[in-house]
């Protein structure tokens, strides 16, 4: 008996041969174990077990056509062969289109079926796949995902590689990394599940299912492979559809389910391996030697049977002899940076994705939008698939008060009828959820973008304005706001001195104890008067230096004294903001929930009735927008469910409404153009200077068709656009498509740019 086994990497990411092999071994003292390699880096050559060596040159340079000769003609000869490579397992089921029936390895159909993400073949089994989006969705949608699912997200390749990416800035660049990695842009991003990491393992021949076990991981490495675990029999509620499932597809070969169970009991899928686990002797000492079994079902012979078995496993690091015909290579040279287990892989399994690409043996169906039961839309075709993101129809109509031709760039455009019916909106809201007992009042951040037309706006839509300094509230004065309409805020609210109102404001929220006192020496020396004197809370559970923590008994105890010195005939107020655009919408809910909670008690403790409610922004505009009134109605509801005595409840919406109203036209310089390649580099004269927040969100682009005149958006594609900068980072946009017909001169239109990209840009490289 000859089994051939590849996939003999043994880092902390290991690859299974090893497993494989000491099973087998375990089961068949007598038989030849030959393993397969494609770099002599890989430590798994020197095991013991493996009999003889086929070592075989990398994945770039092997000739496939005599490699696949080979391996039929050792196949035809009786030798079996299992392999622990996925994508030797792909590329070997496009070899034997018909199987092999010493090929232990799974068709191309089978494969498929458990691609990632939607893994078509999970119906039926007790588990949900966690909600994915593809990567071929336009920026603005990516976008919208990561906020909905609070950035708890992974980057995902289509065979492995998982990134987590916290924020837009990683997102963007580890994107540009795995799809030249892997050769695709057809990645997917997957929201987190939070729990405890489980397996299903299984051997089946030829459709039938031969044995499986249950792997819980009991310790982790710092990659979140296995360390230890323990094995146990698989429920019947999972064996009963497995099976059926496994008949489908006719499966041939190891495969495990790879799945987390969340704190509420519910597994969710994340995987399916075309192979046996890296762990697999594991299940051999618990008694399952699933490879054994596998081989004795391919050829008849029977397998030694365990006869001491334990139901839990645990790792060693262990140093063996190097074999003498194999001596130790010379150090590589050092890998300049790189991200994820596939630069780690010695054996050139990104070599072998590039080359499978190109033989069209990799063509996973693009899955559209996850919605849980893995419904994908599959799409086809290689031609730009990208969606182009939508814009809203007004952003166009306003484009038309410029002449583009004449404009000097890059320039500011204000979108005025955008601008005004966002506040109109915002406005009509506050009024319908107003009662004869309950105000709803609007607050315009200042900061945000102190554009007068805004405030302008703001002010005719019954909006107060909210300040954060005493410059800002002579800039409200200044634009026609009255001292009564001023809210301030924030911890350095008292720069610069001397520019306080001479009459009351609305209110003053005090950022920390130490402010308290000043708000409350100075109420005394009659210096600043104020309608509602509040506390900005500190968020509890969400890290932030603002506000007064209460999150320790000591914290609410010295919170609750300080009230106490409050002047009685001040309306008394609470202030809590946290943007929701960075820790989710979800988590915002959530912590409202929790703040309302927190005000009960401070209400109750210091003996003062709350009566204002100020909340603040940070909202994403789309968010902000999707609601049609129901959930800020039932947001309300709650906060008088828990704040008996409240009057006012003010909200404060900034980037919702600014971000919009404002886009900066841009002129491309210069690229090269090529009648067969998309463009990849282009160069405009705008820059991050006037987009600062490019690192946080990603800008819709207008491009003006010069015959039509009609405006389009550009789709993902290839080209980075660089700005006019001389500075590494100075990348307005990457992987957009230009369009075809531009020309060096046309104009390029960012929109989404009214809110921080106007408000912090800077002067640079002006001279
Ligand atoms: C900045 C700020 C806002 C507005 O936040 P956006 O992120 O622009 O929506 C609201 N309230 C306070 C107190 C602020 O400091």
């Amino acid at each position: 008996m000859k089994i051939y086994i590849s996939g003999l990497y043994s880092g902390t990411n290991p690859q299974p041969g090893i497993g494989i092999a000491r099973s087998l071994r375990a089961a068949y003292p007598d038989a030849t174990l030959v393993g397969v390699e494609y770099s002599n880096r890989c430590s798994g050559i020197h095991w013991a077990d493996l009999d003889e060596m086929w070592l075989q040159r990398p994945w770039e340079e092997l000739n496939l056509e005599v490699y696949a000769a080979d391996i039929k003609e050792a196949l035809d000869a009786g030798a079996l062969w299992i392999s622990g490579v996925d994508l030797e397992i792909m590329w070997l089921a496009s070899v034997f289109p018909e199987g092999h029936k010493n090929l232990l390895t799974p068709s191309t159909a089978a494969l498929k079926k458990i691609s990632k993400p939607a893994v078509e073949a999970h119906k039926g089994l007790p588990v949900s796949i966690p909600p994915f989006v593809t990567t071929e969705r336009s920026d603005w949608e990516l976008h919208a995902f990561c906020r909905q699912h609070g950035w708890k997200v992974w980057l995902k390749g289509p065979y492995y590689e998982a990134v987590r990416t916290h924020g837009w800035d990683v997102f963007d660049r580890v994107r540009t990394l795995l799809s030249r990695a892997w050769s695709t842009e057809r990645l997917f991003l997957q929201t987190h599940v939070t729990g405890y990491e489980e397996s299903v393992c299984f051997s089946a021949y030829q459709g039938e299912l031969i044995d499986s076990v249950y792997m819980r991981k009991r310790e982790l490495t710092e990659e979140g492979k296995t360390w230890a675990g323990d094995v146990t029999e698989v429920p019947e509620e999972f064996t009963t559809p497995l099976r059926r499932i496994i008949k489908e597809l006719n499966w041939t070969g190891g495969a495990e389910l790879e799945m987390v169970r969340d704190m509420g009991g519910q597994l969710w899928l994340l995987e399916c391996n075309p192979r046996f686990p890296a762990w697999i002797y594991g299940s051999t000492l618990a008694g399952h030697n699933l490879p054994a079994l596998l081989v004795e079902r391919a050829t008849g012979v029977p397998a030694r049977r365990e006869v001491n078995v334990c139901e839990e496993f645990t790792r060693v690091v262990l140093e063996i002899p190097v074999r003498s015909q194999f001596p130790l290579p010379s150090l590589p040279e050092p890998y300049p940076g790189g991200i994820g287990h596939s630069m780690k892989h010695p054996s050139g399994t990104l070599a072998l994705a590039e080359r499978l690409h190109k033989l069209h043996v990799m063509e996973s169906d693009g899955n559209g939008n996850g919605n849980g039961n893995g419904n994908g839309n599959g799409h086809h075709g290689r031609t730009n698939i990208a969606e182009a993101p939508v814009v809203p129809s007004s952003f166009i109509d306003d484009l038309k008060a410029y002449n583009f031709a004449e404009m000097e760039t890059p320039s500011w455009l204000f979108l005025e009828s955008t601008a005004s019916e966002l506040f109109k909106r915002a406005a009509g809201l506050a009024s319908k959820l107003s009662t004869s007992t309950l105000t709803v009042t609007n607050a315009y951040s200042l900061k945000t973008n102190p554009d007068e037309r805004l405030l302008r706006i703001a002010r005719e839509s019954g909006f107060l304005a909210e300040a954060i300094s005493l410059l800002e509230v002579q800039k409200a004065l200044q634009t026609g706001f009255r001292p009564d309409q001023v809210i301030l805020n924030g911890p350095g609210k008292w720069w610069p001195e001397g520019l306080l109102p001479t009459s009351p404001i609305h209110a003053v929220f005090c950022d920390s104890i130490a402010d308290l006192k000043r708000v409350v020496a100075s109420m005394e020396r009659k210096e600043l008067q104020a309608k509602i004197v509040g506390v900005r809370l500190r968020t509890p559970t969400v890290g932030s230096r603002f506000g007064i923590p209460v999150d320790t008994p000591e914290a609410l105890k010295k919170l609750v004294d300080a009230i106490e010195l409050l002047p009685r005939e001040c309306a008394f107020g609470v202030h809590f903001h946290m943007a929701s655009s960075n820790i989710g919408v979800g988590q915002w809910w959530h912590l409202y929930e929790s703040v309302l909670r927190w005000c009960r008690s401070i209400e109750t403790l210091a003996r003062r009735q709350i009566e204002c409610l100020d909340v603040g922004g940070g909202w994403f505009p789309d968010d902000w927008q999707s609601d049609s009134g129901d959930q800020f109605a039932a947001a309300i509801a709650r906060a008088r469910n828990f704040l008996p005595f409240v009057k006012q409840i003010i909200s404060e919406p900034g980037k919702a409404m600014a971000q919009p109203s404002m886009a900066v036209a841009m002129r491309l310089l210069e690229f090269e153009e090529s009648s067969e390649e998309e463009v990849t580099e282009a160069v405009v004269d705008g820059s991050i200077a006037e987009l600062p927040m490019h690192f946080f969100q990603p800008h819709r682009i207008l491009r003006q068709d010069k015959q039509t005149g009609e405006w389009q958006t550009l789709k993902h594609g290839k080209t980075h656009l660089w700005g006019r900068l001389c500075m590494e980072h100075d990348v307005v946009a990457s992987n957009v498509e230009l369009p075809e017909g531009v020309r060096p001169g046309d104009v390029l239109v960012f929109c989404d740019a009214g809110a921080y990209d106007r408000s912090m840009s800077y002067v640079f490289g002006r001279g």
